[in-house]
């Protein structure tokens, strides 16, 4: 932008200002007129101006070099030309002046000290709303002699004024008038950079945001938007004393909410030609599947939810109002030494937005977020985690060793898609449509099959229940599987070992692409952002094939149980196909994504909710209704403990294995359960039993 523009005297620009506010900005005007002061603020599109007449490229280039007198100048346009008229008659107090359409944005972690007083757009995340407080802005003091001095208040400090301004008098001790003096409505805000995404362990570049009047109250935690401001720098003040330190902060003019999701995520023209490329493929789900964590071995299940996942069902509201969860949720119970925790973090490192936290070394407000004090009293909310990643996949680790409060904030985000935020009288709900990627171990080291899912692992059934896909991951000796596994391990680590002694000639072209990802993680991540937009719809066979499982299911129940195929299943279903469809760029849900969503999802039910003893699907296994092999259990203790008064744990363990219920771990399980529900009461002395249900 070296070109020269024609030079504008200073008493010429109120006067272009009035030309183009006349020209342009007609409509604005008069809806000024019309509604002021409920409407109070102008907006000027920087690219409006720039392509206005031979002085638009002047004009608009000071509004970013100058931006404080060009509002200035605007306004003085406004009001000595009486170009807003309110009802009333008298001309109006004050009009905010607001610019907006830069052109260009710079990333937080660009600002330096050069661009103090300077126009600029940032994308940014909002990470922290204060409460919105009327500032004085205008501060009027009257002397003892009744001489009024009035004191412009600026971001910070109030500033007193030393003496009397009325001259020969010399009053020092000043009171303030609040009735007199001018106050307007102000909130600050903590912004963040959001190019990058939030990852573990990297340092966020963050700013404070002063935002004033109308445009209070508009971002709140975890808002993405662009922010358009000027750039100011305040001292540092430490314990009272000024500090060479100066700090940035940014005078809110404008916000645009992008109404894109992942609209921070750029995609090149050769990007798009190769997703869509890769997406008329044939089998796009493999193809990602196998781009997730290739240094892991096998496991193609769980990479194809995955996979799955990070692309998302469709969020639609019901006629009624209710919406549909679009997000898809997936727990992974592994054996240890699994590689679980690897897996789980690639996902989130891929997924734009995406977290990954372990559920022990987290808060809970780190987690949901927190309300805080801010420097002027003023109470804040902070988003933690989860709200950040909103819409984006949040994995959680250690998911066994959370506590109550954690998993009800995570069962909030699950249900609802959101968390709330609660303290000290404040309450705020926050948007978190994570889709969870949940993993942890059994409670007994190692998964037992034949004991249910929901008694091994240390999570209540509510949230079994809004899981879309269970994978547990079994350490099972297998010698042909194993010497796959160990070398496709050892050439992954060989090719990594060249590439840190930087002697990656030594490895060949051949085994270079064995291990490289078919798609790469920069381009994974721009495909999801792009099919993300997509938004499928299910043909009529789809229906007619999802319909049709799901009596399947509802077939497998035994006719005096409570049925435990729900139609929370068969949103699992819908969300899962939607997905596939989006892999393929398709508007439409075709009976071959209704096919992929099936498959996988029966897959996940034979390996978690199989009874190895009737080969039947079990839901109860999973925590949905109580399993077959549970109510025959029940049955038999019952039994065994009406028929022996003062019935022992090693007599009732005996006298189940006559029955060839011979599983420690799931007949105490079982008994756990009894007793907290009342049905059995363990008498204490020597351990025995009572049977008190019906
Ligand atoms: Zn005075």
């Amino acid at each position: 932008m070296t070109e020269e523009h024609p030079d504008l005297h200073e008493g010429d620009k109120t006067g272009k200002w009035r030309d183009y506010l006349k020209q342009k900005c007609r409509k604005q005007l008069a809806e000024l007129s019309r509604d002021y002061p409920h409407t109070r603020s102008l907006y000027i599109d920087y690219r409006d101006v720039e392509k206005w007449g031979k002085d638009g490229l002047a004009l608009a280039d000071e509004i970013v070099e100058n931006p404080g007198k060009v509002m200035e100048d605007i306004y003085d346009a406004v009001i000595g030309n009486e170009l807003v008229k309110p009802q009333d008659g008298k001309p109006p107090k004050a009009i905010n002046i607001r610019f907006t359409g830069l052109r260009k944005k710079i990333t937080l972690r660009e600002l330096r000290h050069d661009d103090v007083n300077r126009f600029v757009s940032v994308d940014a995340i909002c990470i922290r709303a204060s409460e919105v407080r009327p500032r004085i802005s205008e501060a009027i003091f009257r002397c003892p002699a009744g001489h009024f001095t009035v004191k412009q208040q600026k971001y910070g400090k109030f500033v007193e004024p030393d003496i009397c301004a009325t001259d020969g008098c010399n009053f020092k001790r000043l009171e303030l008038m609040p009735k007199r003096s001018k106050f307007i409505n102000q909130q600050t805000l903590r912004a963040g950079d959001r190019n990058e995404g939030l990852r573990p362990g990297q340092q966020q570049q963050t700013i404070d945001v002063v935002v004033l009047d109308d445009i209070c109250d508009t971002l709140f935690p975890g808002d993405r938007a662009t922010l358009n401001g000027i750039v100011r720098s305040t001292q540092r003040v430490v314990k009272g004393e000024k500090s060479t330190i100066f700090d940035l902060y940014l005078e809110l003019s404008s916000i645009e909410i992008e109404e894109r999701d992942f609209a921070e995520v750029v995609i090149s023209e050769e990007s798009e030609r190769k997703i869509k490329e890769i997406a008329k493929s044939g089998n796009p789900l493999n193809q990602i599947a196998l781009s997730i964590a290739p240094s892991i071995y096998g496991h193609l299940d769980i990479k194809q939810g995955i996979a799955l996942q990070m692309f998302g069902g469709v969020s639609s509201t019901n006629s009624d109002g209710t919406v549909n969860r679009a997000e898809i949720h997936i727990l992974i119970i592994s054996d240890p030494g699994m590689a679980k925790t690897k897996l789980i973090k690639y996902a989130a490192r891929i997924s734009p937005r995406g977290i990954f936290v372990t559920a022990v070394s987290t808060s809970g407000p780190g987690l949901i977020g927190v309300t805080v004090r801010d420097e002027d009293g003023r109470w804040a909310i902070e988003a933690g985690a989860l709200p950040l990643a909103d819409k984006g996949v949040a994995a959680i680790d250690e998911i066994d060793k959370a506590d109550k409060d954690l998993i009800a904030n995570i069962l909030g985000v699950m249900e609802d898609g959101e968390v709330r935020i609660t303290k000290a009288g404040q309450y705020r709900i926050l948007p978190a449509r994570d889709s969870l990627i949940l993993a942890g171990n059994p409670k007994y080291e190692r998964f037992d099959k034949y004991a249910d899912l929901v008694d091994q692992i240390n999570l209540p059934p509510a949230l079994l229940s809004r899981i879309d896909l269970f994978y547990i991951m079994v350490d099972s000796p297998d010698p042909a599987e194993d010497e796959k596994r160990s070398k496709h391990v050892l050439q992954n680590r060989y090719v990594a070992e060249c590439r840190a002694a930087g002697k990656l000639d030594r490895v060949s072209e051949e085994e270079q692409t064995a291990i490289a990802p078919a798609i790469p993680q920069d381009l994974l991540r721009q495909y999801i952002a792009y099919a993300k937009h997509i938004m499928p719809i299910m043909n009529p066979q789809v229906r007619e094939h999802l319909t049709k499982h799901y009596l399947t299911l509802r077939g497998l129940t035994q006719p005096n149980q409570a049925s435990p195929a729900t139609m929370r299943q068969q949103e699992a279903l819908v969300r899962l196909a939607e997905a596939s469809a989006r892999m393929r760029l398709s508007p439409e849900v075709t009976l071959k994504d209704a096919e992929i969503a099936v498959t996988l999802f029966d897959n996940c039910m034979k390996a978690v909710a199989t009874d190895p003893k009737t080969g039947n699907i079990d839901l109860g296994k999973v925590g949905q209704g109580q399993s077959q092999q549970k109510i025959n259990m029940l049955g038999a203790m019952r039994e065994i403990i009406q028929n022996n008064p003062k019935c022992s744990q090693a007599l009732l363990l005996a006298k189940m294995a006559e029955r060839s219920f011979t599983n420690e771990h799931s007949i105490l399980a079982a008994l756990n359960g009894a007793e907290h529900a009342g049905d059995i009461i363990d008498r204490g002395q020597n351990g025995h039993y009572e049977w008190a249900g019906k």
